[in-house]
Parts: C-alpha cells; structure tokens; sequence
C-alpha cells in the first residue's frame, strides 16, 4: 500500500463535533485521491479526566468518582448529537454508553480495591482514544465515507511496561497486515484508537502520555506509508513553544534528529518517540495545523539544507537536578558513577542531561519531577553502604530548575555560539547551573534557576534571531 497517507489528528483537532466534523473533511478530501488511514486522539482533556477518575477511585472518592463520570459521558453525547443525523445517532449512542460503562466497571474496580494496577489503567485510558475513534468512524460513515473504528489494541503489539509500552515492530506488522490492510483493500477509511496497544498475550497497554503521535508513526512504519501527516493546534514545528515565546516563528523543516532533539526537550508538540519508526523507510512526517489547514506546515525529514546556527529553542519546567558526590578521595567516581547509571537503568528513568566534574569525581543529571522520586529510592538502595559510611556525601537535589535546550544542525562548527548564549542568560541575572553539550553538537542544554527559565527560553530565543 505504497501510496498511504497515515492522518493522525490530536485532541484539540477532535475536541468537539465541529473539530471532529473538519478534521474528517480533512481525511475524506485525501481519501478522495489516495488510500488513508487516520489515528485519533481523545478529545481534549479526556485522557486527563480518566485519569483524574482513576486516581479518585484509588483514594475511595465516589462521589467525584460519579460526577467525572457524568462529565465523561455529557462531553461525548453531546458531540455524538451535533456530529451525526438523528437516525444515527441511537446506535452512535449505544456504542457511547457501552464503553463508558466499560471505563466505569474499572473505575468501580479500583475503587473497591483501594489500588490503580497499572494494567487496568492502560484498559481504562484507552477508552478515550475508543470513545472518539468511534465518534470520528460514525461521522465519516453519514458522510457516505465507508469508514470502521479499529481499536489499536488489535493492531500494536508491545511489550508489557504499562504505561509507557514500546512496540514490538515485526509482531505489528502482522497485525496490521491482518486488521487495517483487508480495509484499505475495499476502500474502508480505518480509524484506529492512538495512544494504545496490548502485548503479544492480550494484556493492554498504552505507549506514554501524548503518545498518539507515536501510535501514528508506528502504524505508518508498519503499513510502509508513504507519508504521516500529524495535525494539531499550531502551524507547524516553531522555533520556541508559542505560548512562551509570542514572537516563535514556523519552521519550513526540520531533520528528524532536530524534532526528536526538541521533542525529547519538552517540545509537546511531537512525542519523543515519534520519529524512531520511520527512520529505516525513511518516512516523511508533515507537522499542520488543523484549524488553518491551508496553511504548509513543518516538513520533518531525514536531512535538509543545513541553515547556520540554531533552528529553535525549547524548554523543561518539571525537572530536578540530583547530584552524588563522594565525600572520599579513595572512592572511585566512575565506579560509583557506573552504579549509578545502573540503579536509575533499573529504576527506568530517563536521564535528560548528566554533567561530571573529573576533580571531585563528583556528577550531576537531570531527571523528571516525575520520576525523582524513583531515582532517589533506587540511588539510595544500590548505594546504601557508601551513604552510610560516609564514603558519598548526602544526595543533592535541586527541585527549582528548569532545562533549555538550543537545537539545530546547522551548529556544529559555530564558533562562539555557546558564548554568546550564555551571556544573553547571563544578562538577565540568571545562574546558569549545569551545561551540556553531545558530541554531535545538534543540542546545548543548559540547566538554569527555574524562576529564569522563561525569560531564558525569550532571551536564548531572541539572541539567535530566530523570531519573526
Ligand atoms: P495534540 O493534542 O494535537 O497532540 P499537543 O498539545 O500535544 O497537541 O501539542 C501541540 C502544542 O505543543 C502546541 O499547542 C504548542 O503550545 C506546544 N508546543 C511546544 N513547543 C512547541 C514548538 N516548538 N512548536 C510548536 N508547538 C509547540
Ligand atoms: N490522549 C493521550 C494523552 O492525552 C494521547 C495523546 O493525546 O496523544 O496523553
Ligand atoms: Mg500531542
């Protein structure tokens, strides 16, 4: 199916019935000419609101538990109503209602429980990616579109860490050549569920938060589309988040490695993991906007024309650095760095950024607020001795920082770039904490006071000239 055209729209683009109604318009215009799948996020803040519901059941609150549940299904009859014609709209209702009741027997289990096992919460999450998948497939069918909601959890396969699963690629392949090909074979625009999968056993899962996009890109890669266009709420790929840097500008492209480099750096606009599958086809991704779709958006490709010096700037909020410093010259500092790694490897957490000083043999790194309570719980155990003895000083956390991160291909062999960044933070009387710099040079971190942060996104932003 070499000419397939994988749509995946976000949850602003399927938010209401008339963002459901124009993202369709979107995918029938393109199924019109060529084969199309479409991937579908919750309607905004849905996933949000189920997980906020799963958390009260936990905690035993049954009263917010019924009112979350109410909302869940006012906000989903409500846009089935002003979706679809009234002879659609029982059996449309139906569907609605069978799949709340299935969130609302696992809430129900929960809160019995007194515990979230992190499997039914990957059951109970994807019910937002069925409800609008459902709602999306519905619509396209008044449309006389043949169209069929498919449920991801049929077609990716992952291994089994819930909540943040990976996809097994060749398993996914199989599965999609079995689900989605005999649809696009007659014509019928699927409509798979983002965000979920279920392992090789059937056990569901989800890929981690925002992680429609990656659900987009593993169908792509598995069904060899020729494209993935992901719509969301702003033209394209910006030098700088919008909503931090008013003056942020669109980028015409961006190379792979820049949107994983900006998307790993809190860039929300992609999934980290967006990018990995379709780095062996090299499939291109188109970044638009679906409220201004007239608009060109952001080419993601595998390389383009180098443009001197930075591309974009982005920036981390919840973040905490942690530093472990022997307080013991006979203590070796690769060694215990070597632990180190191993025990936050263990622990499952992602080091964004890791500084080392070879004097003190000491060594800081940054981790999501998130997950900084596991990496300290796992540091403390596997080091237990050495804090204990007072062979390593007590762990150091600074909870008040935030990350930058200036990315761009075109730095690499920009002399004074560095210098130059720094003193426009420097200039606003912010401390400049922690630096990093991989040796490809596509990204400069630099750990900063959180309270600075934006106005050092704004000022790295505008010494760079990258606004508009
Ligand atoms: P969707 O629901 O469509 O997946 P998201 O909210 O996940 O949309 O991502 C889009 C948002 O990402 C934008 O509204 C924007 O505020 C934010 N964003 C952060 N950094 C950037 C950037 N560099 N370029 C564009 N958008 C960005
Ligand atoms: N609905 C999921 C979330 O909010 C996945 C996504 O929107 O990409 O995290
Ligand atoms: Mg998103």
């Amino acid at each position: 199916m070499n000419d397939l055209l994988v749509m995946k729209f976000g949850g602003t683009s399927m938010g209401s019935a008339e963002r459901i109604r124009a993202s369709a318009k979107l995918a029938a215009d393109q199924h019109a000419v060529r084969p199309v799948a479409v991937v579908v996020s919750a309607m905004s803040k849905i996933t949000d609101l189920l997980l906020d519901t799963l958390r009260k059941a936990e905690a035993g609150d049954q009263t917010d538990v019924e009112v979350n549940l109410h909302h869940l299904a006012a906000r989903h009859t409500e846009a089935c109503r002003l979706l679809l014609p009234a002879g659609r709209q029982p059996a449309a209702l139906q569907g609605i209602d069978a799949l709340i009741q299935e969130f609302s027997r696992i809430a129900k289990g929960i809160l019995m429980l007194g515990e979230r096992p992190p499997r039914s919460v990957d059951e109970a999450l994807a019910v937002g990616e069925r409800l609008s998948a459902l709602l999306m497939a519905e619509y396209l069918e008044s449309q006389d579109i043949p169209a069929a909601a498919v449920n991801a959890a049929e077609v990716i396969a992952t291994d089994a860490l819930f909540g943040n699963a990976s996809p097994l690629m060749e398993q996914t392949r199989q599965r999609a050549a079995k689900v989605i090909s005999p649809l696009l074979e007659k014509n019928v625009l699927p409509v798979m569920t983002g965000f979920n999968g279920s392992t090789l056993d059937g056990r569901p899962t989800t890929l981690g938060r925002g992680g429609s996009d990656f659900s987009a890109s593993i169908a792509a890669a598995a069904l060899d589309a020729k494209e993935l266009w992901i719509w969301t709420d702003v033209d394209g790929i910006m030098t700088a988040d919008p909503r931090l840097v008013p003056n942020a500008k669109v980028l015409d492209a961006v190379t792979y490695a820049e949107a994983a480099e900006l998307a790993y750096n809190g860039a929300k606009v992609l999934h980290p993991r967006t990018l990995a599958p379709l780095a062996e086809q090299q499939i291109p991704v188109w970044s638009k906007n679906s409220f201004a779709p007239e608009k060109p958006g952001t080419r993601i490709v595998p390389r383009v024309e180098v443009v001197q010096g930075p591309h974009a700037v982005t920036s981390m909020a919840d973040v905490a650095l942690v530093a472990i410093e022997p307080a013991n010259s006979a203590l070796s500092g690769t060694k215990v760095m070597a632990r180190s790694l191993d025990a936050l490897a263990r622990a499952n957490v992602e080091l964004l950024a890791i500084t080392s000083s070879s004097y003190q043999q000491s060594f800081c790194f940054l981790v999501r607020q998130a997950e900084l309570e596991r990496a300290t719980e796992f540091l403390e155990e596997d080091l237990a001795l050495e804090f204990a003895h007072g062979y390593l000083k007590p762990l150091q956390v600074d909870s008040q920082v935030g990350l930058i991160a200036v990315v761009g291909e075109g730095m690499r062999g920009t002399p004074g770039l560095a210098g130059r960044i720094f003193t426009a933070i420097s200039r606003h009387k912010i401390n400049i904490i922690a630096i990093a710099q991989g040796s490809s040079e596509l990204t400069i971190a630099i750990v900063v006071n959180r309270s600075g942060l934006e106005q050092a996104v704004r000022a790295v932003h505008d010494e760079c000239g990258l606004g508009g």
